[in-house]
């Protein structure tokens, strides 16, 4: 599966950044040549990330155009299509550049606090009528 390995990227990104607190939400930047989409990437990034602080978190996947330059007509453009051709001459002979990246945004973590109590409501269990 293409998109484990990228996950494993991306965690190790997030685990860099996250210095051990725990991962809510990874926010992804991905080039369109990775052919990346967010059902099966959050699948694998479900999978590495069981047992690390990122276990759980969601994803945000924003897919990065390519630029697409055609050579027989001089279109140029941006492509969310790896095979694309040219919207303008519907011509093959294309270069097709960057839309390669992938890129941890950022992300958030739930900081764990301490709550405290509500004096009227925390008071244990209700009282019964008996
Ligand atoms: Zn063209």
């Amino acid at each position: 599966m293409h998109e484990i390995g990228l996950a494993e990227a991306i965690l190790e990104a997030v685990e860099k950044r996250a210095a051990g607190r725990p991962v809510s939400r990874a926010k992804i930047r991905a080039g369109a040549l990775l052919r990346v989409v967010e059902p099966s990437m959050d699948q694998a990034f479900q999978l590495v990330t069981e047992g690390t602080v990122a276990e759980g978190a969601a994803i945000d996947l924003v897919v990065i155009p390519a630029r697409l330059t055609c050579r027989a007509c001089g279109h140029d453009g941006s492509t969310l299509d790896p095979l694309a051709v040219c919207p303008s001459c519907g011509g093959g002979d294309v270069d097709v550049t960057g839309g390669d990246e992938l890129v941890l945004e950022s992300i958030e973590t739930t900081e764990t606090r301490d709550v405290p109590g509500n004096p009227g409501g925390d008071r244990g269990d209700p009282p019964r009528s008996a």
